[in-house]
C-alpha cells in the first residue's frame, strides 16, 4: 500500500507530527488555514497504523482457527474417536505454523521498517 492510496479518514486517525494536528483535524499551512492533503510524516504513520492493523487482524484469525480446532479436538476426545484427533493434529501443527509464520512477518516488517 502507498501512502497516496489512504483515504483522508485514514490519515486524520493520527496526529500530524509537522503542524501538531490532532486526530480528526485537518493539517495546517503555516498562515493557519488548512490544508488540502496531510503532511507526508502523517500520511507515513497512517500507513504503518494499517499495516500494523491488517497484521494484527490477521494473527487474530489465526488465533482464533486454534480456538476452533482445539474445541474439534475436545469433542473429539469426548467421542473417543482417536482417529480424528490424530487428523486435528495434522490440522493443528499447520495451523500452528501459519499462526507462527503470520508473527515472522509482523516482527520482520517492525524490525525491517524500524516503526
Ligand atoms: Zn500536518
Amino acid at each position: 500500500m502507498k501512502t497516496s492510496d489512504l483515504t483522508s479518514s485514514q490519515t486524520l486517525k493520527v496526529q500530524c507530527p509537522t503542524c501538531g494536528a490532532s486526530t480528526g483535524q485537518r493539517c495546517e499551512l503555516s498562515s493557519g488555514g488548512p490544508r488540502n492533503s496531510a503532511h507526508h510524516n502523517r500520511k507515513d504513520i497512517a500507513q504503518t497504523r494499517l499495516a500494523k492493523l491488517s497484521y494484527m487482524a490477521n494473527i487474530r484469525t489465526a488465533m482464533h482457527l486454534l480456538i476452533v480446532i482445539h474445541n474439534d479436538e475436545i469433542k473429539a476426545l469426548s467421542r473417543e474417536d482417536f482417529d480424528a484427533v490424530k487428523e486435528l493434529r495434522k490440522t493443528l501443527q499447520a495451523a500452528r505454523d501459519h499462526k507462527a509464520s503470520l508473527i515472522d512477518l509482523y516482527r520482520e516488517y517492525v524490525t525491517v521498517s524500524g516503526r
